[in-house]
């Protein structure tokens, strides 16, 4: 049976950490993987997450399933932290799921039961996992002009063209905050816009939220999710605590709904309880547990946002010192974008040929379309990549 398979296709970003490992360089720079890094190129446990965990050996008293769903009071906190102000219980359906990747799985398979003709639309580019997975279940896709490569800013007059293209049932994926690969975000007057075009023509917004709190700020970076969940009827969410919680691998996601009214609510929480089971049953429930036990202490809420908040901003003054840097070297401000970008990551456009020669003459690692992890930087190395990027011609 097995002789019938096809080989896959080679990840790059993991072909690219293998690339990196084998270089023996000493001074060589790990731009590639999305993984949070600190100055000493450490991925720490976030003090809050052990200071829970430490609580958690003493007080868990069993390892039995939880619920279908998780644990409510999980869901609860998180969604909470997402939709704050603009949590609608009455609308709000919920499944805890492995991590934000599976929570974007289980909401394509939603959108599958619930409308298999629909088009999900996805910006130009977006994170490769997205494509996949519709892919592989089966799934119609169509993409939306987001990254206009001449400013490195959001190309939104070519956004708005493309999405009035979108017909009555198609969900279209957006990115909360901190967009993944470019950088490049929407503001809130776009925000409104793009969710009075969706609510027009009977679409339903897709929200992956990745993020939070490692662009502008833990209320800002979700003022835009907000605004939709306002604004528009019927909504899917899918939450990743792996970044802003340091937890990646203990695989703690959340797909909210938000449904027309609360009878339809009842039903699609059938829909997510049912697909849930499926699935993998009972959704793994360690880093949930975590992330409730800290967002229910005030104590250890307020120690975990302060650690956020340092993270978030040791990555915005990397950028302020990149974009510095390549404002000298090159006088002008063609790099001021640097500085204007959001999250973890930004989209230098570059060619593949100059990302391959700072590769090969500096023994810096970015993902062939030129998406930089900033994290991956320090005080140090920041002027070495600034040297490599003008060295290359970018
Ligand atoms: N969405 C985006 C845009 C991401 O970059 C990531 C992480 N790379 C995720 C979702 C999900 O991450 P995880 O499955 O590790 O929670």
């Amino acid at each position: 049976m097995f002789n019938s398979l096809n080989a896959q296709p080679v990840d790059k970003i993991m072909a690219l950490m293998q690339m990196y490992r084998e270089d023996p360089r000493d001074n060589k720079i790990d731009l590639g993987v999305g993984v949070y890094k600190n100055a000493q190129g450490v991925t720490p446990v976030m003090r809050a997450v052990k200071a829970a965990e430490k609580v958690l050996w003493d007080i868990e008293s069993t390892k039995s399933y939880t619920g279908l769903a998780g644990d409510p009071a999980y869901s609860n906190a998180l969604s909470g932290l997402v939709l704050g102000d603009a949590k609608d219980n009455t609308r709000l359906s919920m499944a805890a799921q492995p991590g934000g990747t599976g929570a974007i799985h289980q909401a394509v398979e939603l959108i599958k039961m619930a409308n298999p003709g629909a088009t999900i639309w996805l910006s130009a580019p977006t994170w490769p996992n997205h494509p996949s997975i519709i892919k592989h279940l089966g799934m119609t896709m169509a993409e939306y002009r987001y990254f206009d490569n001449a400013t490195r800013a959001v190309d939104f007059d070519g956004m708005i063209e493309d999405l009035k293209g979108v017909k009555a049932g198609d969900a279209v994926l957006l990115h909360g905050c901190c967009h993944n690969p470019t950088g490049a975000n929407l503001n809130f007057e776009q925000w409104k816009e793009v969710a009075a075009l969706l609510e027009a023509k009977g679409a339903i917004p897709f929200i992956d939220i990745a993020y939070q709190g490692f662009g502008d700020g833990l209320e800002e970076d979700v003022a835009g999710v907000r605004l939709i969940a306002q604004a528009v009827p019927e909504v899917m969410i899918a939450a990743s605590c792996s970044k802003n919680f340091g937890i990646y691998r203990e695989r703690t996601g959340l797909l909210m709904t938000l449904s027309a009214n609360a009878d339809q609510a009842g039903i699609t929480q059938q829909n997510l309880t049912h697909l849930n089971r499926q699935n993998f049953s009972f959704p793994p429930d360690h880093g949930a547990r975590l992330v409730t036990m800290i967002l229910e202490d005030d104590g250890l809420k307020a120690d975990w946002m302060a650690e956020l908040e340092e993270v978030r901003l040791g990555m915005l003054s990397l950028r302020q010192q990149l974009a510095d840097e390549l404002r000298s070297r090159t006088n002008s401000d063609r790099f001021g974008f640097i500085a204007e970008h959001r999250g973890m990551f930004s989209r230098l456009g570059a060619t593949p040929e100059q990302v391959e020669k700072m590769r090969v003459d500096y023994g810096i690692y970015m993902v062939g379309d030129s998406r930089l992890n900033i994290a991956g930087l320090n005080k140090d190395t920041v002027p070495v990549l600034a040297e490599a990027i003008v060295a290359a011609g970018v």
